[in-house]
């Protein structure tokens, strides 16, 4: 049985993390480690979908990250945005630093070096979804992420510029090839955002967690159609020998190019992991 002491505690410090238990605001040591706990790292669905970009993730999906994914996303837990916004800017920042040709090297290196100015364009939740949770979580993360970017000095913003043009299917119990059909020309770029998106250096796309990667794919996709931007797919010229979009074809605009961060993916889609 609980004593009054222990109902009173509660008021006051609360007795469980945001992770494993009822606080809103709190997380314990394990599940605070659980999202610090592993080196940021590619990830990569397998399949993954064609057009989707390089993909950088923070921590397995499972046990704690989870649970903290879920009550910030579903549970309005609003203060776990910082700790999952310092592990998306680990996804961020090991992508930044494994740089390369696909980054604009050499001739259109962007300005500031490999830790130069970086813009983080969240993946936009459905209309429906962000007034049902009273928030978009994966842009309130994204902010996070990007202050944490600057306190360690990488300058870094939020643009939120995708929005949904059409609704979606909720992807959960989809396939990976169903959930690609079902958000294939389902995001756009707002007005005037293509302007924002010109010029900048480098764009990484972010969201919580990465699945089938289809709407990160998608994401690309339209960042693609409304800047003319031709994302440099790596993986796609390792799987066919030959490169396809490689630096200097005809469409590039020299030194730009886009990758994308996560908080959490599979733990199998780590490359880490794969032996
Ligand atoms: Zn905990």
């Amino acid at each position: 049985m609980r004593g009054w002491w222990q109902d009173l505690s509660d008021l006051v410090l609360p007795a469980e993390c945001a992770g494993c238990g009822r606080s809103r605001t709190t997380l314990c040591t394990r599940c605070s480690a659980a999202l610090r706990g592993a080196v940021p790292s590619r990830v990569r669905p397998r399949p993954a979908p064609p057009g989707m970009p390089v993909v950088f993730g923070a921590v397995p999906y499972r046990n704690a990250v989870r649970a903290v994914l879920l009550a910030h996303k579903e549970r309005g837990a609003l203060g776990l945005a910082r700790p999952l916004g310092a592990a998306l800017a680990g996804a961020v920042r090991a992508g930044l630093v494994d740089g390369g040709a696909e980054w604009g090297g050499g001739a259109g290196r962007a300005p500031g070096g490999p830790l130069g100015p970086v813009t983080l364009v969240p993946v936009p939740s459905a209309p429906r979804a962000v007034r049902a949770r009273g928030h978009d979580p994966t842009r309130r993360i994204a902010y996070a992420a990007a202050a944490e970017l600057r306190r360690a000095g990488v300058p870094a913003r939020v643009l939120a510029v995708l929005r949904q043009r059409r609704a979606v299917a909720d992807q959960s119990g989809l396939d990976a090839r169903q959930r690609l059909v079902n958000v294939t020309g389902a995001l756009e770029v707002v007005g005037g955002g293509s302007g924002l998106l010109t010029g900048i250096g480098r764009i990484v796309l972010v969201d919580d967690l990465i699945t089938t990667g289809a709407s990160l794919a998608e994401a690309a996709r339209a960042i693609a159609a409304a800047t003319g931007y031709v994302k440099i797919d790596r993986e796609r010229e390792a799987d066919r020998g030959r490169s396809e979009a490689g630096p200097g074809k005809a469409g590039e605009i020299a030194g730009i190019a886009f990758r994308a961060a996560v908080v959490a993916a599979s733990p199998e889609s780590f490359e880490i992991n794969r032996n």
